[in-house]
């Protein structure tokens, strides 16, 4: 499979979705709904699909998600609106995600909904980063009339999105097309720009932004404490999974990928970044792809349906086993590593290791602005009211880099509550500085 990075899962026909749809018994409490961490409002716009009114049942999905076609194929399904269909209790539960995903894709190829560009004369808001968090806020408080900007340090929008989850689940022309809708909002991009760099935010505030929402995520990668840990070939799971990215989107050499061909490779971690990871180096020629957990296959983070596809491909899993030392080749090749396994050391031969044992946000906005209060592993402090507002007034954050969401879907959740947080306090400042005559700096 080397190099194949088509997507995994199919496509519903048109008739298979509607077939789907008519499956589903609109329950009068419906329990997916609730299973939904943005409360969508699925037994609704799974009506109008059944009846064939696709641009309705679209309209209805853009009341709550900003990234449909994203959401029908990243969210963990099974765990949230799937696992709490009525219908799952007999194994037969319907086939939201896939449904959710043939709504916006049928939307984007037919050009189906348009949205009107609203007048932009709430405030101005500064977004930084642009992963599932930026994009939300932007989505959300764009449509409500403030006039929003993101920058992001890529060269190309989408975060972890575009970034971190790999072509065979979540292809880059879905989250291009994704991020196009939002630009057609009226949101500006502003790319290859890194705050804490290129700018400060007190640059943005003195450009007369009313408000700085920080979504830049965790970029910096947690650390085993062991023998041979600062080997070279020793790879973080967050920037392979980069690296391929941008060697698949022409941005880099197939060569500055470095895991490939041949090569024996343990994962060591079991999240979805994990499973991602070794399931990317078998596409990239892997001969072999261990992943290393220290607990049991019910203890993984990562979705039973990607574990069980990754097993498929050949993926082979290591339970309660721990990495203990790397011993090198040389100063550029790993020779093997040590695990223990049940309590009993074994040497293994291997060519590279990637950690994906999480990671933790970078400094360079903290240590570059003053008043941003961070907890002692660096996140961000926010209060609740106005939500998602740090210690520095008008400076908000949201996402990873808050320590509170675990998905992308749980990152546009709390992203919501954090845009109305952005719209009360810009309101308020709004309203104090009409009253008073005069700007109020942040
Ligand atoms: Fe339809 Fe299942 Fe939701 Fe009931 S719980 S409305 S059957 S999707």
């Amino acid at each position: 499979m080397t190099e194949d990075f088509t997507e995994v899962n199919e496509r519903y026909t048109l008739p298979e979705a509607i077939r789907e749809a008519q499956r589903c018994l609109h329950c009068k409490v419906p329990s997916c709904k609730k299973g939904c961490p943005i409360n969508n409002d699925i037994p609704d716009w799974i009506a109008e699909l059944a009846k064939g009114n696709f641009g309705n049942a679209m309209a209805i999905i853009n009341e709550r998600s900003n990234l449909p076609a994203v959401c029908g194929r990243v969210c963990g399904h099974e765990r949230q609106c799937e696992g709490n269909c009525v219908l799952a209790k007999k194994g037969q539960h319907i086939n939201i995600g896939r449904l959710e995903r043939f709504v916006a894709d049928f939307d984007s190829d037919a050009d189906l909904t348009h949205e009107a560009i609203p007048q932009k004369n709430r405030g101005r808001v500064a977004v930084i980063g642009s992963g599932p968090a930026g994009l939300t806020i932007a989505g959300d408080l764009s449509r409500q009339g403030f006039a929003v900007e993101i920058f992001e340090m890529e060269p190309e929008p989408g975060g972890v999105l575009m970034y971190g989850i790999p072509e065979y689940r979540l292809p880059k022309e879905v989250v291009r097309r994704e991020i196009k809708k939002i630009e057609n909002l009226g949101v500006i991009f502003h790319l290859n720009t890194t705050i804490g760099e290129n700018i400060t935010v007190d640059d943005l505030f003195a450009k007369g932004f009313d408000a700085v929402f920080m979504g830049t995520g965790t970029g910096v990668p947690n650390r085993l404490d062991i023998p041979g840990i600062n080997h070279p070939a020793v790879r973080q799971a967050i920037r392979f999974l980069r690296r391929v990215s941008l060697f698949e989107s022409g941005w880099m050499s197939r060569d500055e990928v470095i895991v490939g061909n041949g090569d024996i490779v343990f994962v060591i971690g079991c999240g979805n970044t994990a499973i991602d990871a070794a399931r990317t180096a078998l596409r990239m020629g892997s001969k072999e792809v261990n992943v290393i957990y220290h607990r049991t296959v019910d203890n993984m983070n990562a979705l039973r349906s990607e574990y069980e596809e990754a097993v498929k491909e050949g993926v082979n899993f290591f339970w309660n086993t721990s990495l203990v030392s790397i011993q090198a080749q040389d100063s550029e090749r790993i020779k093997d590593v040590t695990l223990n396994i049940d309590g009993e050391d074994k040497v293994l031969p291997a060519d590279h290791v990637v950690m994906a044992i999480g990671s933790a946000p970078a400094a360079r906005i903290i240590s570059s602005t003053e008043g941003i209060e961070v907890d002692d592993r660096g996140y961000v402090l926010t209060r609740d009211n106005p939500y998602g507002m740090s210690s520095r007034k008008g400076v908000f954050a949201g996402g990873d880099v808050t320590n509170r969401p675990a998905t992308v879907v749980h990152a546009m959740r709390d992203a919501k509550l954090v845009a109305e947080g952005i719209a009360r306090y810009v309101d308020a400042v709004k309203l104090m500085e009409s009253i008073n005559g005069e700007k109020i700096n942040n």
